[in-house]
């Protein structure tokens, strides 16, 4: 019920807009050339196609697909593939001018790109989503590229879509091109650590800040919205790090417990729930609004765009937000949290682990040589802390909250990089 009430609001507003109203706060603080802004407050490319699916009832359903390429300033555009209900140009093209931010915050050699289906992806049998996403990768076989556009997993899609997209699009180009998409299974090579990896640059972030605030991990508190791969993997690991977990929730229901919830024992509870958490008994059901404005120290909304509005934010409790998920701040919302001095520690700095894990997988492809574990760990960790202090930089330099500073230290590159390359 709370979880509807919040997928309405978010058709509410543009997030397209709400990407530029933030484009356009961080380029007057930074005095960004108003060419550069120009540029990139308009996605380079927008790619509509209608897919024809064959349906086990016997009948055709045509899908919308979706691919905008938002910069291809610093490289290739990189970006998911998302599968869900509410995906359109608007949304489309604000995912990836968030992945054009987000790379270049993370210092990856890409730009910006994303990708969908409107679809209901649980209403769909494994053969109908397996024939649907061998008909987006023909559509979009020519955007594509191992060092042209490189998709990966998004909501409603995981390895299992990326699998068919790579088989897919190696059939059409008779030949093997692993560096095609990210997020593969590993034996197809994928690389090892991708899946947490969101997750794990959650936990890091948190850690930085916390850091910062002076406070130890073991004496706080989180709440955190959304068991998908990245709430699921942020809660494992972030309990692993002695913070106490007290409210969890995935799109069925939510649940708090003072005394801190065993996330071992939901993640065991969904695996044998059909991945649901409906019907817990680890906590007291609460709703999602509950879950957005109970008493903890650390919130991680790591679901869906826009939960946190002008409504919810005044009663936020937290000290410290970290975004996994993208988009889940409006920008209205950031007024008032920056007057209540709560710390917002942004999407494309706080969930670009992912796309980060994902830089190694494309570099393992290409030089066909596979990495552990723990290397691949080891460099993630190494390269989410430095994101995030220059980020933390940019904004003390700029006195503006961390999601200005993390626009200012994305733009200051992809400006440089305009100038290098001495375009127009
Ligand atoms: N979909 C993820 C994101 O929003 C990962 C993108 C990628 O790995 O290319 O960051």
């Amino acid at each position: 019920m709370a979880n509807s009430q919040v997928t309405m609001e978010s058709h509410h507003s543009s997030m397209f807009e709400s990407v530029l109203a933030r484009l356009d706060a961080a380029a007057k603080l930074m005095n960004l050339s108003e060419d550069v802004a120009k540029v990139l407050r308009k996605p380079l490319k927008e790619v509509i196609v209608s897919l024809p699916v064959m349906m086990d009832n016997g009948k055709v359903e045509v899908f919308q697909g979706y691919r905008t390429v938002h910069s291809t300033t610093l490289g290739p555009s990189k970006g998911g593939i998302r599968f869900a209900m509410d995906v359109c140009t608007d949304e489309v093209n604000a995912l990836a001018a968030w992945m054009s931010f987000k790379c270049a915050v993370a210092h990856l050699p890409y730009g910006g790109a994303k990708g969908g289906v409107k679809c209901d992806p649980r209403k769909m049998s494994v053969g109908e989503l397996e024939r649907m996403t061998r008909a987006y990768t023909k559509a979009m076989a020519d955007i594509f590229g191992v060092n042209k556009d490189i998709p990966a997993p998004d909501m409603g899609t995981s390895g299992r879509e990326m699998a068919w997209l790579l088989d897919e699009y190696n059939k059409i180009k008779g030949e093997d091109c692993p560096g095609v998409v990210t997020g593969k299974p590993i034996v197809l090579g994928g690389s090892l650590g991708r899946d947490a990896a969101t997750g794990r640059g959650v936990m890091i972030s948190v850690l930085e800040a916390l850091k910062k605030l002076n406070l130890d991990p073991k004496k706080v508190s989180a709440a955190v919205q959304g068991f998908g791969n990245v709430g699921a993997h942020a809660a494992r690991l972030i309990a692993e790090q002695g913070i106490k977990i007290v409210a969890i929730s995935d799109h069925t229901a939510a649940f708090h417990n003072e005394n801190g919830i065993d996330i071992k024992a939901a993640l065991d509870f969904a695996a044998n729930n059909g991945k649901v958490l409906k019907g817990f008994k680890g906590g007291t059901e609460i709703s999602n609004e509950d879950l957005l404005t109970c008493k903890c120290d650390v919130l991680i909304p790591a679901a869906i765009q826009n939960v946190i509005t002008e409504e919810i934010a005044p009663r936020i409790h937290a000290k410290l937000i970290v975004e996994g998920a993208n988009g889940p701040t409006t920008p209205e919302a950031d007024h008032i949290l920056k007057e209540k001095k709560i710390i917002v520690v942004p999407d494309i700095l706080a969930n670009g682990g992912g796309v980060t894990v994902s830089y190694f997988e494309w570099v393992q492809n290409k030089y066909g040589h596979y990495w552990t574990e723990e290397e691949v760990n080891h460099k993630h960790d190494l390269s989410m802390k430095t994101a995030f202090n220059n980020v933390w930089n940019a904004a003390d330099e700029f006195k503006t909250t961390m999601r200005i500073g993390a626009y200012i230290a994305a733009l200051r590159k992809i400006e440089q990089g305009v100038k290098f390359k001495g375009n127009y």
